[in-house]
């Protein structure tokens, strides 16, 4: 391609690098702009292409742009948890800045069914331009900064028609913390001259590498789960305005060329998406993107592949609001300027492309504004249309056991703006008894009737067998959330909820002398329990059940509850009361005490039934090829649900480790045999001499394969394939048979106390995996496993399914004085699976049992 050699070519030389070159470069030839508003390029003091910006030089960009120009107004909506700034800047003409809240309350009105607007002649066109959700594929934000100043700085008719009929909502980093640890990278290794070789240390990050945050999660899986901050924080402004259009800017391999929507169609697309979205919307702005792409020389595919049916990314949570979600993909430079076989693809040349698509996006969101805006209001009077006619009036819900998981649940329904009421009474479906306070009803006649599908629907009907993520996503089901459909007349009445309501349970707790009770079924008891281990305290777990009076009267306390003795403890009753009120109170649960050991039935409170928590100290491995976002997984769920530390060692250094100083070793998939035989050996002593070691997923398959526990893979059943077939439809027939991402019935043994505070012996779980093991030949060891026919939601073959069903999901077994807990499943996928994150709890707090 001769543009992009001779691009290249100007890269490699700098030094050369006007500024008339630069906007020649990226915008279209005499594109003329404001000469007080500085590029880029004059603001940062290099030519974009030539560095990776740092996030805090974006802000701070965008932050000059708003003070310079009547065009602009900088937001910020929330930071991460490295404290970086999540800023949206809002750029329109100036009178409609002066009139933004009553357009934005004008725009509000496509939204609700209970106003017509009909109308859109005053109307403007709501566009978010959303970059770098992975934060090691940059070009997207040095292209938000470019495009900011094409619509701040332009001086042309088209840019002024623009900022008349349209809200532009530029925000430049979706994820500032991956972003920045990239960027940081690839600048610190940069040569001069620049080293375009592929195997160089610029373009091969180290562990976890820049995609994700923080804590190492996909942002681009977290629309709908929300269990991150910047997740949140855009969710509430999403919902602040209902944009018409949303672009979701990525990069792929650096062998590929650029791709924009249509997706491929059917298989990948959400089932509760209306189709004019795909057929009309989706074909009407690709007509856009391709003349853009065309007039600068650009390759691009579309339709192939990418997925649009996960309502987690950003591309395909618009669509299920009324708007236009698009992702982008470009060729990676994976650094300044790297070699493919087609020749040199310079970090500049990626910008320039996703420059040319913001400013195509922009145009077809004006020219198609009254499409968009009758499109989005289709949208919602036709949910609530749909949802009043379904036969299904509703969803009742709730958990009478846990309420921490109940508010976690309405918390998410209330965050993606779903009308939630708690019910006035008691009811009985399906024969579940749901009780009023802990049983809630989510109506489908609402606006956000698709998303009520979203969270409660299971989809077992697919148009296609080959899935790029998950098959299913019903969120209910990661709670393990009891619920029933409603087929009554009328909606059920309650008091609607907000999330002023969602404060816990906690009440203050008499004083007494001789013990308090805290129920293990709470999703939020392990944190209590940290937090009094931390003070000192001495906890015991009980593993029969037992009734007892109690200040709150005669009380049944199940497996695993936990008994704070106070004349055993050295520190004064006061003291003791005192921090069994922080704990219950920072952990939003109750605790109720005790006069007497005497229960009413069950065990007694001295019976060697009870056993000493022992403080958990936790170390997990890191690095090397470990899974980084099965390591983020539970380092963010013992950050955020307990507060309870755990250590995490690289690979590397695993040889130093003095493990006197650790009784849990928790191991994500990966393989651990680089570890060396000293390590390891080191390891299993450990182990036998009671260390718990917890493994997940790929790490069981890699303890099995190492011969550590005595377990077995299950048998696969023999397959049928075509004698010979046609090269073009392999791809489609062993998509097919792979198990990707669906949801299934366990079976739980309640009373093993890797199973403590479950009450009910059902527990879905997550699969995205091949590995089959068979049931432990020990009968007490296989603490959870598949039904004979568990599918409960997503797409696996008939085959598959059979020989799932009936396999281990989790077995504990003993290792000399210690415990192996073998996960099949992850517990914590996506931050999202409430329901099985207890079993990880109880392998932390109880693994020595
Ligand atoms: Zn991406």
């Amino acid at each position: 391609m001769r543009y992009r050699s001779l691009f290249t070519t100007i890269v490699l030389l700098f030094a050369l690098f006007s500024l008339k070159a630069q906007n020649d470069y990226f915008f279209a030839e005499g594109t003329r702009f404001d000469p007080k508003i500085p590029s880029p390029e004059k603001y940062l003091g290099y030519p974009i292409g030539t560095l990776h910006t740092r996030h805090d030089a974006i802000v701070g960009y965008m932050r000059e742009l708003a003070r310079i120009s009547d065009r602009a107004k900088l937001d910020t909506i929330g930071e991460t948890y490295e404290h970086r700034q999540l800023v949206v800047l809002t750029i329109t003409s100036p009178e409609n800045h002066r009139n933004l809240e009553s357009i934005r309350k004008e725009h509000l009105k496509l939204t609700d069914p209970t106003q017509s607007v009909g109308d859109y002649t005053d109307m403007k066109s709501v566009v978010l331009l959303g970059y770098n959700v992975h934060g090691n594929e940059p070009s997207s934000s040095e292209a938000a900064m470019l495009t900011a100043y094409y619509y701040v700085a332009g001086q042309s008719a088209e840019v002024r028609a623009a900022l008349k009929d349209a809200v532009l909502m530029v925000d430049p980093t979706f994820n500032p913390d991956g972003r920045d640890r990239h960027s940081t990278w690839a600048n610190s290794y940069l040569g001069d001259p620049m080293v375009s070789d592929p195997i160089d240390v610029e373009h091969n990050e180290a562990w976890p590498r820049g995609r994700t945050n923080h804590y190492w999660y996909d942002l681009n899986r977290d629309w709908l789960p929300l269990a991150h901050v910047e997740s949140q924080a855009r969710i509430d402004f999403y919902h602040k305005w209902y944009p018409n259009v949303v672009t979701d800017f990525h990069e792929m391999g650096t062998n590929s060329t650029y791709f924009f929507e249509p997706t491929k169609p059917f298989g990948s697309e959400n089932p509760v998406v209306p189709r004019d979205n795909y057929d009309g919307l989706n074909n009407l702005f690709a007509g856009y993107f391709h003349e853009a792409l065309d007039e600068i020389g650009s390759l691009y595919f579309t339709k192939e592949q990418y997925d649009n049916s996960y309502p987690g990314y950003g591309s395909t949570y618009p669509d299920i609001h009324g708007a236009l979600g698009l992702v982008f993909e470009q060729a990676s430079s994976r650094g300044h300027v790297q070699d493919s076989p087609t020749g040199k693809v310079a970090f500049a040349f990626t910008i320039k492309n996703h420059v040319t698509s913001s400013l195509a996006t922009v145009r077809a969101s004006v020219g198609e504004r009254e499409v968009l805006l009758k499109h989005m209001e289709n949208y919602f009077d036709s949910a609530l249309e749909e949802g009043a006619k379904n036969p299904v009036k509703g969803w009742v819900f709730g958990d009478p056991a846990d309420d921490g998981r109940n508010q976690a649940f309405i918390d998410l329904l209330l965050r993606h703006k779903i009308k939630t009421v708690a019910l006035n009474d008691d009811i009985e479906l399906d024969g579940k008894n749901y009780k009023a306070g802990k049983a809630f009803y989510v109506p489908n006649a609402q606006k956000q009737y698709r998303m009520v599908r979203t969270m409660f629907e299971k989809v077992i009907d697919f148009h296609d067998s080959i899935f790029y993520d998950a098959s299913s996503w019903t969120a209910a089901l990661t709670y393990n959330m009891p619920y029933a459909e409603w087929k009554g007349k009328q909606d059920l009445s309650g008091k609607e909820l907000t999330r002023n309501d969602l404060k816990g349970t906690y009440a203050r707790v008499p004083k007494t002398n001789y013990a308090y009770l805290i129920e293990w079924n709470e999703y939020y008891a392990p944190k209590a329990l940290n937090y009094l281990l931390e003070k000192g305290v001495y906890v015991n777990y009980g593993s029969k059940p037992f009734s007892i009076e109690t200040n709150e009267g005669v009380k049944e306390y199940g497996y695993g509850t936990l008994m704070i003795p106070v004349s055993r403890q050295e520190m004064d009753a006061d003291l003791v009361h005192a921090y069994v009120e922080e704990a219950t109170e920072i952990a939003g649960i109750r605790a109720q005490s005790v006069k007497t050991g005497f229960s009413t039935s069950g065990v007694d409170l001295g019976s060697g039934s009870f056993t000493t928590v022992r403080k958990p100290k936790a170390i997990m491995l890191i690095g090397g090829n470990t899974n980084s976002a099965e390591a983020g997984e539970v380092w963010h769920l013992f950050d955020s649900k307990v507060g309870m530390p755990i250590t995490k060692v690289d690979m590397d250094n695993a040889d130093r480790i003095n493990w006197s100083n650790y009784n849990t070793l928790i191991l994500v998939s990966g393989s651990y045999n680089s570890l060396g035989e000293s390590t390891l050996d080191r390891i299993k002593l450990w182990v036998r001499e009671g260390g718990t070691l917890i493994t997940i997923k790929g790490a069981t398959s890699w303890a099995i394969g190492a011969k550590w526990v005595n377990e077995k893979y299950a048998p696969r059943s023999e397959r049928e394939t075509p004698e010979r077939m046609d090269y073009v439809t392999s791809r489609d027939f062993y998509g097919a048979q792979s198990i990707g991402g669906s949801m299934y019935m366990t079976d739980i043994d309640i009373t093993h106390p890797i199973g403590f505070g479950y009450t009910s012996r059902e527990l879905p779980v997550y699969r995205n995996h091949s590995t089959l093991i068979q049931p432990s030949s020990s009968p007490t060891n296989t603490v959870v496993k598949y039904t004979e026919n568990p599918l409960l939601s997503g797409y696996v073959s008939k085959a598959n399914l059979k020989d799932i069903g009936g396999t281990a999901s989790l077995i504990a077994t003993s290792m000399g004085r210690g415990n192996v807990v073998m996960f099949v499943d992850n517990p914590n996928f996506r931050g999202m699976w409430y329901g099985t994150n207890r079993l990880l709890f109880n392998a932390v707090f109880f693994g020595n049992y």
